[in-house]
């Protein structure tokens, strides 16, 4: 099954990155979201993306035109009905990742593949809202996708063989490299990387050590690219806190707790670099810590 013709849904930081490199690869991208104006602002982000990468010689300027040509806008679900595979990159939601299924299953060609970019929802309770769980898998893209390397590969219990492999065939030819996760909470990257945060910040919470220490300590003693508090700040500190909540509730092991201090900042509306403040407050001309 080699496939030319991908949907992406949903045109926020992930989709508009899954589109970039779809195109930049040579497949048919049609990119919808509910909001139209995302898809323009996806668009722009992309171009200036594709200039980003030409500037520094990670691609050449001559693929800039191709990579944009090859990517169209869909008004509504009806323009993603030739597609052999829509990626689902909408909100954390379920609620609105299974409306979208129910919607564009019936549009879809019954031998399309659907996929789902879920950071935490389990693949096989959203393969189960489609009607098509043999043909549904979880790809798992890294943020900023341009730049990451990795790409999870989830099968829900129902994914079949030819699904797998098409989407490692995928994996492969934007250039990335894939690792298999079982359909567990938070998968392998998450499951390792959030309970590193949140144990930084009960290290902050108990005053082991102040946030420049912490991520000082992380960064020259374990050769870290970024402190973890830094790290959490850039991820969101929602969606630091929505992961852990996923792991605590999902394999009901204490260990995965999530700092007190951490539900604060969150209820105190700092998320980090998104809105302003969170562990490090962006307001000024440099990052300076909260604490
Ligand atoms: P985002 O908020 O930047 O974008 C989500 C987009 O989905 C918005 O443009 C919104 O208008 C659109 N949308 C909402 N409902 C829709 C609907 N019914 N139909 C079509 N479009 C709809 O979010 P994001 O960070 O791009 O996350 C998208 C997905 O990728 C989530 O499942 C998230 O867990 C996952 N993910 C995020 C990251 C990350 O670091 N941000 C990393 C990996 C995976």
């Amino acid at each position: 099954m080699s496939i030319e013709r991908v949907g992406v849904i949903g045109a926020g930081q992930m989709g508009n990155g899954i589109a970039h490199v779809l195109a930049l690869n040579g497949f048919d991208v049609t990119l919808y979201d509910i909001n139209p104006e995302a898809v323009d602002k996806g668009l722009e982000r992309i171009a200036h993306n594709l200039h980003r990468q030409a500037a520094r010689g990670l691609i050449k300027d001559a693929a800039i035109e191709p990579a944009l040509a090859h990517i169209h806008k869909a008004a509504d679900l009806d323009s993603l009905k030739d597609r052999e595979l829509v990626i689902e990159a909408a909100t954390e939601d379920e609620s609105v990742k299974r409306k979208i299924f129910q919607d564009l299953c019936p549009r879809l060609n019954e031998t399309a593949l659907i996929a789902t970019n879920t950071s935490s929802i389990s693949v096989t309770r959203l393969a189960a809202a489609t009607d098509r769980p043999e043909r549904f898998i979880g790809l798992h893209f890294m943020n900023p996708v341009p730049m990451m390397q990795l790409v999870e590969v989830i099968r829900g219990i129902a994914t079949d063989d030819a699904t797998f492999q098409a989407a490692l065939d995928i994996v492969r030819r934007v250039g990335k490299t894939a690792a298999y996760a079982e359909d567990f909470p938070a998968f392998i990257v998450n499951r390792i990387l959030l309970p590193m945060i949140n144990e930084a910040v009960y290290t902050l919470y108990e005053g082991v050590g102040n946030v420049e220490a912490i991520d000082t300590a992380m960064r020259l003693g374990a050769n870290h690219p970024m402190g973890p508090l830094q790290l959490a700040d850039f991820i969101g500190l929602d969606t630091c806190l929505s992961v852990m909540q996923v792991l605590y509730e999902g394999l009901a092991d204490s260990k995965y707790r999530p700092c007190p201090l951490l539900v604060k900042y969150v209820e105190a509306g700092w998320l980090g670099q998104k809105t302003g403040r969170g562990f490090y407050d962006y307001r000024g001309e440099k990052p300076v810590p909260t604490r």
